[in-house]
């Protein structure tokens, strides 16, 4: 199948969802290793304390590690943060460590504390990028509104589960405010279905009110629930090279397929 079409410039993705444990961290982390594999540059950055999208993809986040927490607070230039991943040519990660907690306090009496992020990316060159993957905590505070500045898109996944959609209205407002005070162009551009459990009437029933809501912006490609996925990380691995002809790895390389070939879209 070879190279994808590379976006006309870098597209940067903020994979946002209040909740935890819907699948964020699996979803930067895999839909970035996927991308990767078909001559895509990728990067991700860390925006979540506990560092688990750097755990999957291998890359040191022991405390005191120079990581997201200097750029945001001491303006360490991103680039002397990224690191390439092992073993995966075009893919890169920029780490997050615990340190991170304390930004979310830190930055409150910062001069330009929501924008900057959006800073460390404006002046972060020298590498040509085609995709960047936030990963943000679950909240919706100053790190999560951070990388909400930053991005042109916002990707939200959504667990197919009975509280899928509690919630989404808060995080809908959110990106709302900062699209009318902070970023005029950020658009929710993507949302993709996590865990599904294709023997259970309710998550089909959830994925049928999550399409009526939200349309063409959800993904036709659906993310099974899948043993080999959620083993993966502890390997310090994505499932695409975990196993790669796995359900789960087989359906992110679906929905990523999807979101390089879908037009990009324009906010207003
Ligand atoms: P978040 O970043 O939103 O907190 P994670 O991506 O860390 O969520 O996922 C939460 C947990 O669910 C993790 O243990 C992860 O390995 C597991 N998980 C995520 N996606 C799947 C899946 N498709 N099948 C099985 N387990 C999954
Ligand atoms: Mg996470």
């Amino acid at each position: 199948e070879g190279e994808w079409p590379r976006p006309p410039k870098c597209r940067v993705l903020t994979v946002a969802n209040q909740k935890g444990g819907v699948g964020k961290t699996t979803t930067a982390v895999n839909l970035a290793a996927a991308l990767s594999m078909h001559g895509q540059r990728v990067l991700v950055i860390d925006l979540d304390p506990q560092g688990n999208a750097s755990t999957a993809l291998a890359t040191e986040h022991r405390s005191g590690t120079p990581s997201v927490y200097q750029v945001l607070i001491e303006d360490l230039p991103l680039a002397s943060i990224v690191k390439p991943v092992p073993g995966m040519p075009n893919l890169y990660c920029a780490p997050a460590t615990l340190d991170l907690a304390g930004a979310e306090i830190e930055l409150v009496p910062m001069v330009g504390r929501e924008t900057r992020l959006r800073r460390a990316l404006n002046n972060f060159t020298g590498m040509e990028l085609d995709y960047i993957f936030i990963d943000c905590p679950p909240s919706l505070g100053l790190l999560t509104v951070n990388a909400l500045a930053a991005a042109q898109e916002v990707l939200i996944p959504i667990q197919c589960e009975y509280y899928a959609l509690e919630g989404l209205s808060q995080l809908l407002q959110n990106v709302e405010l900062v699209r009318a005070h902070l970023n005029p162009p950020l658009v929710v551009s993507t949302i993709l279905l996590t865990m599904y459990d294709a023997r259970t009437k309710l998550a089909s029933q959830v994925a049928e009110e999550v399409r009526s809501h939200f349309g063409d912006t959800v993904l036709k490609s659906v993310i099974p629930r899948s043993v080999r996925v959620s083993e993966a990380p502890s390997y310090s691995q994505s499932v695409m090279t975990y196993d790669p002809g796995s359900s789960g790895a087989m359906a992110y390389m679906d929905a990523a397929r999807e979101l390089a070939y879908r037009a990009v879209p324009s906010g207003s």
